[in-house]
């Protein structure tokens, strides 16, 4: 199974990777993400891939 982290002190708030992933990415009231989970299903690694390159901040990192 695939974890997430994410950097809130990194994140500005662009939201890419709920557009990419919003099954487990969100933005709280600061404008910051959170995450709804921090793992993902298999069928949902290309998602992750592309919240984490389309992050502006590298703010997402996961380890397969
Ligand atoms: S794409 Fe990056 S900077 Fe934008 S909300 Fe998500 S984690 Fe934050």
């Amino acid at each position: 199974m695939t974890s997430i982290k994410i950097d809130r002190s990194a994140c500005q708030g662009y939201g890419n990777c709920v557009l990419a992933l919003a099954s487990v990415f969100d933005v709280d009231g600061e404008g910051l993400v959170v995450l709804r989970r921090d793992t993902v299903e298999p069928g949902e690694l290309d998602g992750l891939r592309r919240a984490a390159y389309d992050c502006p901040t590298d703010s997402i990192t996961f380890v397969a």
